[in-house]
């Protein structure tokens, strides 16, 4: 008797031929696969990416990506998780144990800090925040202790751009006179990570600056479509991909193929979106440092824009994202109104998407350290409109400062 109907469309007997050939990779969707036999399912390895356990563990597409991502960073080994800040969390969290210390650039991307003053603090680890400008204030900051540095370039929303090699040295020589003192301390040397989502890859090798592990939040400009949140985490260490291949496991961090597909289909545009939008960027950075209302422009290729040398020497390319502080005498409520005028810059967080965007943001409030500006700060993320066209919206939201009163 043949088996039911429900029965034969789920085990249906025609498979299609293997090697369908093109030019997108195949999505791969899975909770579990498939084994063959008891022995299979026992012992197949997943970890160096010879075979297929679970969804969770990798698919033929989350594979693919993971091999491209550290491609694009120039590293060895990438692990995949659902946002930046899911990677964010991932380092911290394979790495940080009770009692250990964690440093912190005071112009870290906000969550980064929060995930520290929150989760982090409630287990034991304690959070320093150095100045990113003074390798010499890192190097103060150093105890025994201390587990992990995190590293960002340019510091979000201020975009100062740190000497990175300086800083890398500074680790280094902690690292250097641990082995010299011998003791547990030898075991776990001081780490070293990098928001690399500003440079996406392209503007620098983070590896080549020295850093131990790279990441990524994907949802930018490997992305480029504003529509998919993904985080990665790369390195050249197969020591370090390990522990970060276990935490992520242990922790069911996997993504979804729908989304490693929108990523896949991002990444052979990547370098080409990211020269085009820093091209922009440029041209109206230099413009608004031109504008009376506006105090300074921070962007990291302007010679006035703090580690302007640093930028010139390591990095080739620079992001879509430059900050306007304007002249103290405007309140906050000019500067938001000048927000809320603007119609082809739309408001929001994100950026390296094909909108432009922006956001004022009170810089006091989110940092430690002392800030030297008294005027608002807004921050723009250059999309791919015209110039021309953007100009032309900032010039008309500009005519907000003009008028007598807010
Ligand atoms: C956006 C961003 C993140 C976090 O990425 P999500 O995918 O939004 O979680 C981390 N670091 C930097 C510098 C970012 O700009």
């Amino acid at each position: 008797m043949p088996e039911s109907l429900p029965t034969r469309l789920i085990h249906h007997s025609y498979v299609a031929p293997s090697g369908f050939d093109a030019v997108a990779p195949g999505v791969h969707k899975a909770s579990t696969v498939f084994f063959g036999n008891v022995h299979e399912l026992r012992h197949r390895e997943w970890r160096d990416k010879s075979g297929y356990t679970y969804g969770l563990h990798g698919t033929p597409t989350t594979f693919t990506l993971e091999e491209r991502i550290a491609t694009l960073e120039g590293g060895q080994h990438c692990v995949l998780v659902p946002s930046g800040l899911a990677a964010v969390a991932l380092v911290d969290q394979a790495f940080l144990r009770q009692g250990d210390e964690l440093l912190v650039p005071d112009n870290a991307y906000g969550p980064n800090k929060a995930l520290a003053e929150g989760e982090l603090k409630g287990w034991g680890i304690t959070t320093r925040y150095y100045d990113p400008m003074d390798p010499a204030d890192l190097a103060r900051l150093i105890t025994p202790a201390t587990r992990l540095v995190w590293l960002e370039a340019p510091g979000s929303i201020t975009l100062e751009f740190p000497d990175l090699r300086a800083l890398v040295a500074v680790i280094t020589q902690a690292n250097a006179e641990r082995a010299g003192q011998g003791g547990a301390n030898t075991a776990r040397p001081l780490l070293s990570v990098l928001d690399n989502t500003w440079g996406a890859g392209i503007a620098f090798n983070a590896f080549e600056l020295g850093v131990d592990m790279s990441m990524q939040a994907l949802t930018k400009y490997p992305s480029g479509g504003a529509d998919v949140l993904m985080g990665s985490v790369v390195t050249r260490d197969a020591t370090l991909h390990h522990s970060l291949l276990m935490t992520h496991m242990r922790l069911g961090l996997g993504v979804g193929g729908n989304d490693a597909e929108l990523v896949l289909r991002g990444l052979p545009s990547v370098a080409l979106r990211y020269h085009a939008q820093d091209a922009s960027t440029r041209a109206l950075a230099e413009w608004m440092q031109q504008r009376p209302e506006v105090a300074c422009v921070l962007h990291p290729a302007l010679p006035s824009s703090p580690g302007h040398a640093h930028w010139l020497r390591d990095a080739s390319a620079a992001a879509c994202l430059f900050s306007a502080v304007f002249k103290p005498e405007y309140p906050q409520a000019l500067v938001d109104a000048f927000c809320d005028r603007l119609q082809r810059f739309r408001l929001g967080w994100s950026w390296a998407g094909p909108i432009s965007l922006c956001a004022p943001y009170d810089v006091p409030a989110i940092r430690q350290r002392h800030w030297p500006h008294a005027g608002g700060l807004v921050r723009f993320a250059i999309g791919l409109e015209a110039v021309a066209d953007l100009q032309a919206d900032l010039t008309q939201a500009l005519q907000v400062f003009a008028r007598p009163s807010a």
